[in-house]
């Protein structure tokens, strides 16, 4: 069965490198049925990253002039990614994913994803080198984002994992850290939220992994939980980067199906894998 459909696609609007229009032609020469747009959402504290607040009116014309020009050959949807600490509102939105990118320390918004650096030196200061610690926070803010939004999807859930070989942060066989993931995904599972499985670490050579790692998904799968494969697409010529291997990894894990965007009315669509 092959994924027909990428529900976090990034464009120019943000830090993508391809225009929006660029994406739905590319989502048209790999077979795709349905393509969520969703540009980072707008926070101000690193502006570079996100859409400028003067421009999200445009990037929700631009889809909509999209939808007009290219529905029913390829069904649209307007989303957006809202950090847990973005100003936006995601009411104009089909849909958004939830992320966690950044961390409040008292020196300011850290990412987990961005200048390895800075997040060394974080580490160091702020958490002592302690790696419960350094988890705990990033994880306990999923939990507050999931308890307190009940979101529909939850972002690469794990991306405090990105610099992990470069930095070595914490372990991922330590049962500790293990316990602390875990919860986290019994939370969102009670929040009914879907996990998505993200390939866009792979897509930019960071990592050789989908988020979330696959003891993360083994467990996912004997909680229940359903997923949604993204390529988190900031170049439109790796809009389906790695779908083949992560539609083999859930199979082999036990997963028969995962929810896509839909391709009429309904925002989501269940496919039997
Ligand atoms: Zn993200
Ligand atoms: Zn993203």
């Amino acid at each position: 069965m092959q994924i027909t459909s990428n529900c976090h696609t990034h464009t120019q609007f943000c830090d993508g490198k391809s225009s929006a229009e660029e994406m739905v032609l590319a989502a048209l020469r790999h077979g795709l049925k349905s393509l969520g747009f969703t540009s980072h959402a707008p926070q101000m504290f690193d502006p570079s990253y996100c859409i400028a607040p003067s421009s999200e009116a445009d990037y929700i014309t631009e889809i909509q002039r999209l939808r007009g020009c290219y529905e029913p050959r390829l069904r649209i949807w307007l989303g957006i990614e809202r950090d847990l600490f973005s100003c936006a509102s995601p009411l104009p939105y089909d849909y958004y994913i939830a992320s966690v990118h950044y961390l409040p320390l008292p020196g300011g918004f850290v990412a987990v994803d961005g200048n390895p650096e800075i997040l060394q030196e974080s580490f160091r200061s702020y958490f002592r080198s302690d790696s419960l610690c350094f988890a705990n926070t990033y994880y306990g803010l999923i939990r507050a984002y999931a308890c307190a939004y009940r979101p529909p999807i939850i972002g690469h859930f794990d991306l405090i994992k990105k610099y992990n070989s470069l930095l070595n942060l914490f372990d991922e066989n330590d049962p500790a850290y293990r316990n602390i993931a875990f919860g986290t995904l019994r939370c969102i599972r009670d929040c009914d939220c879907l996990l998505e499985v993200n390939t866009g670490g792979i897509a930019r050579g960071r990592i050789s992994d989908p988020y979330p790692s696959r003891f993360l998904l083994e467990a996912w799968h004997e909680m229940g939980g359903d997923v949604i494969v993204s390529s988190d697409c900031h170049d439109a010529e790796k809009i389906t980067c790695a779908f083949e291997d992560a539609v083999r990894e859930l199979r082999e894990i036990g997963f028969r199906r995962v929810t896509q965007l839909g391709t009429g009315k309904t925002l989501f669509e269940r496919t039997e894998l």
